[in-house]
């Protein structure tokens, strides 16, 4: 039997349950926009660990709030106070509008979090209504609940039996949104840009229009902002960019940083969560909400959001200008979250060729490339992606 220790370079990887192809290749560093693999080899990541690492990899602040949080205080217990989660609590509400905020560690059960949460606000109204309308195409994480709320083809019933009371409507469509509610609708919840989708951009005016129906209807409306939130679309919430305040909002990938910590919060109307109703071991705990304390303090500078939004329109304006010459049938996103849609469905041949060139770049759908940058990314490195897809586009072209 062939042994190999866990720390040799490129080790293949027997221990570990197939659950995706990955390159051969094993990262060991990263610095800003630039990850090294194991062979020596940099990378120019525009994927900074799926829409994470919000400040670039191994950021200043990030190891700076670790170090010190680890020397002072790791876990207390989820059954004690602890200063930072008090900290970023006053934070987010404050900054969100929303009243109180529950803690957790992924997206995916921040998400179920707003459901028990929406669940018990319906337990308690007259009818005692629990559906939750979802949209076709959206994600909220991979729990049987969220794989049953999501809208990925097939997704609800892969692992029978799967929990009920979800019911997909197309997205961007406020009209089939409101004709979807019944007596036993308690929420909407959707994406305000559909990531893993592949970027979809609503029409304008969509979560306005949700807004109102579920003002009209008694209905809570549930933004998951897992991806959009921490100023990936040049808003610090994406909500405000249409001033449609959502009743409750999950927040996860870039508020960490890097490191797990995921938060749902509410609008005073809808926060009847009671004792015992939810909990968790790491929920809150000091280390990563000391963390994600000091990605909030910086992404939430107007100034910080700015270049977000002017370095996004640089690289809009370079996949705009490379449009006719690779016939992309669409350039779309907002902020830092960009997608481009192929005229063919070489995606994934593209993002391999790039890999191979040093860019990481993501292919969501076989005819979609996607874009999800550090909120940090220079001009001159959004010039040298540019050009390694364009160049990468090129060699596909080419071999196909
Ligand atoms: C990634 C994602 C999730 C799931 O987050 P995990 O941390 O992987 O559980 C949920 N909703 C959206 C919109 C996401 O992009």
């Amino acid at each position: 039997m062939q042994t190999s220790s866990p720390s040799s370079p490129g080790a293949p990887a027997h221990a570990l349950m197939p659950i995706t192809a990955r390159p051969p290749q094993v990262m060991v560093r990263g610095e800003g926009s630039y990850l090294w693999d194991d062979r020596g080899t940099c990378y120019l990541d525009l994927i900074q660990g799926w829409a994470v690492n919000s400040l670039g990899h191994c950021p200043p602040e990030i190891i700076g709030a670790l170090t010190a949080q680890a020397a002072q205080l790791i876990t207390p217990s989820p059954a004690l106070h602890n200063a930072p989660q008090h900290a970023l609590a006053e934070r987010l509400t404050s900054l969100s509008g929303l009243a109180q905020v529950h803690f957790a560690n992924s997206g995916a059960e921040a998400n179920e979090a707003a459901v028990k949460l929406a669940r018990k606000w319906g337990m308690q109204r007259k009818h005692r209504p629990y559906e939750i309308l979802t949209t076709d195409g959206g994600f909220h994480g991979r729990t049987l609940a969220m794989m049953a709320a999501s809208g990925k083809a097939g997704w609800d019933q892969m692992f029978p039996p799967m929990p009920t009371g979800f019911r997909k409507v197309p997205f961007g469509d406020a009209a089939a949104m409101r004709a979807a509610v019944t007596e036993q609708t308690v929420a909407i919840m959707v994406e305000p840009i559909q990531g893993e989708a592949g970027v979809i951009v609503p029409p304008a005016g969509y979560l306005t229009g949700l807004r109102e129906i579920a003002d009209e209807c008694g209905l809570l409306l549930i933004l998951d902002e897992v991806q959009t939130g921490i100023g990936r679309t040049g808003a610090l919430f994406s909500f405000q960019h249409e001033l449609a305040a959502p009743d409750i909002m999950t927040l996860g990938k870039g508020l960490g940083g890097g490191v797990p910590i995921s938060a749902m919060l509410a609008a005073s109307r809808a926060c009847c969560f009671e004792h015992g109703d939810q909990g968790g071991t790491y929920n809150g705990n000091p280390l990563m909400t000391a963390v994600a304390l000091e990605v909030l303090n910086t992404v939430s500078q107007p100034p910080f959001l700015a270049r977000v939004r002017a370095a996004g329109e640089r690289l809009r304006n370079g996949l705009a200008g490379m449009r006719q010459r690779h016939g992309f049938r669409e350039v779309r996103g907002q902020g830092l979250f960009w997608a481009v849609r192929l005229a063919d469905d070489h995606a994934n041949a593209v993002t391999r060729q790039a890999f191979d060139a040093g860019l990481l770049i993501n292919a969501p759908r076989p005819d979609t490339l996607r874009l999800m940058p550090s909120l940090r990314i220079s001009d001159a490195e959004i010039d040298a992606a540019l050009e390694a897809i364009d160049t990468a586009l090129q060699s596909v072209a080419r071999a196909s």
